[in-house]
């Protein structure tokens, strides 16, 4: 029969080389993944040498050798639990260091003082039970914003080894062993089965992992390729998307569909008064307010340095022009202050709706920029509905300030 320590010197040889891959990968994570690879890097470390203990500790006290296995993996298993707190932005505690100290003084006590396997196996089974609860915990708790496959399989990675460690320990206990019975010795199936088990979450559980952390970096890329860095909104990229998608179900399906560009009035001056960095308020004050009124009816874009451009579905040209001039209103009354006295901040914008004689999304964009130029003509601070040819009647001016 194969001996348990031949299985443990594999498998902690298999762990150190994960853990030598992981260390080679983290050194190109950003900053921000680091803290979270280095601590799984760790308990991989912990958790294989834990292994190698029970692999070639036969030389060493029995007590000692226990000691060092158990605890190392427990702390082992501490560092993956932290290593997923930090994934998920959550600094781990100090106290979170009590079970596996707890563990690994049960574990010399029932091993040096009082020799007891049973009392051991359920300690130890707790304990672990308890740290893979925690990580399963903290997995499943951001799960929500992150759906990743690469999640899902560190989740089952946790569950299936934390299922086989109740397994086994409730096996052991009812398999009524003797109190000097030893885990790392081909005595009992169980004690192959495992180093096996043991593998999983050093091994697949830091591939799961490195790949949870290529979707996160891949998902903040894709965040950043599409949003203002610095109002948050979508930028000129989505907007156009978005906007040909409307547009196409505009021409299939008659749907009402309205585009805006807003722009800052005369805001050069409000950066030459009050400085660069109060304009930068300013455009984000702008962006909130904008992004509050839009509600459900539509999305705002940052399409150009003080310029919104707005989508608007479901709204006739009355609808969308009134949605449009409170929106201006709602800047108007934006209260953005330098800290003595409050800027005037207003926009003017101009709005096209869905005629059948637009060829392309490009058409409404160009009657609508042709509206708010005539918008800033007509005093700014107003709103211009675009000239329809074919409907005349549509055209119509709201609050231009003459
Ligand atoms: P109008 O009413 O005709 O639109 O006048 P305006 O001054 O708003 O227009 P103009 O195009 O002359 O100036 C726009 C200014 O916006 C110039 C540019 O420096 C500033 N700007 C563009 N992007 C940013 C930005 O991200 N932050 C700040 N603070 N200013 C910006
Ligand atoms: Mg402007
Ligand atoms: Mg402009």
């Amino acid at each position: 029969m194969m001996e348990a320590g031949t299985v443990f010197t594999t498998v902690s040889l298999m762990m150190l080389a994960n853990g030598g891959v992981l260390a080679v990968v983290s050194r190109d994570l950003p900053s921000t993944l680091r803290p979270a690879a280095t601590y799984w890097q760790l308990g991989t470390l912990l958790i294989a040498v834990g292994c190698a203990f029970f692999a070639f500790g036969e030389t060493l006290p029995r007590p000692i050798m226990l000691l060092a296995a158990n605890g190392l993996i427990v702390f082992g298993l501490t560092a993956y639990h932290a290593a997923v707190q930090q994934f998920d932005g959550i600094h781990p505690r100090a106290w979170q260091l009590i079970p596996a100290i707890l563990a690994s003084a049960c574990v010399f006590w029932f091993s040096a003082v009082n020799p007891d396997f049973r009392v051991r196996i359920a300690v130890v089974s707790t304990i672990w039970i308890w740290l893979m609860s925690a990580c399963l915990w903290t997995l499943l708790a951001s799960s929500h914003g992150d759906s990743s496959l690469s999640r899902k399989i560190l989740i089952g990675n946790f569950a299936l080894v934390l299922a086989y460690t109740l397994g086994r320990g409730v096996a052991y206990l009812a398999m009524d062993l003797s109190s000097d019975f030893a885990v790392e010795t081909g005595a009992n199936w169980l004690n192959l089965l495992s180093p096996i088990f043991m593998t999983l979450l050093p091994v697949v559980g830091t591939t799961a992992f490195l790949l949870m952390c290529s979707d996160k970096l891949r998902r903040q890329f894709e965040i950043a390729a599409s949003t203002d860095y610095l109002t948050g909104l979508p930028n000129r990229r989505v907007l156009a998307t978005h906007g040909i998608n409307k547009f196409v179900s505009a021409q299939k399906h008659g749907a009402d569909f309205a585009v805006a560009i807003l722009d800052i009035d005369n805001f050069k001056a409000i950066n030459d008064a009050y400085g660069h960095d109060v304009g930068d308020e300013v455009l984000v004050e702008v962006a909130g307010r904008l992004r509050e009124r839009i509600g459900t009816f539509g999305m705002v874009a940052r399409t150009g340095g003080e310029e919104f451009t707005v989508l608007l579905s479901g709204l006739d040209h009355i609808m969308a022009a009134d949605a449009i001039e409170r929106m201006r209103f709602a800047v108007e009354q934006a209260q953005v202050g330098d800290g003595m006295s409050r800027i005037p901040v207003t926009v003017s914008a101009g709005v096209a709706v869905y005629s059948s004689e637009d060829g392309a999304f490009e058409d409404m964009l160009r009657r609508a920029d042709m509206a708010l130029y005539s918008a800033k003509a007509r005093g700014r601070n107003c709103v211009e509905v675009a000239l329809q040819t074919a409907n005349p009647a549509l055209t119509r001016g709201v609050n231009c300030v003459q």
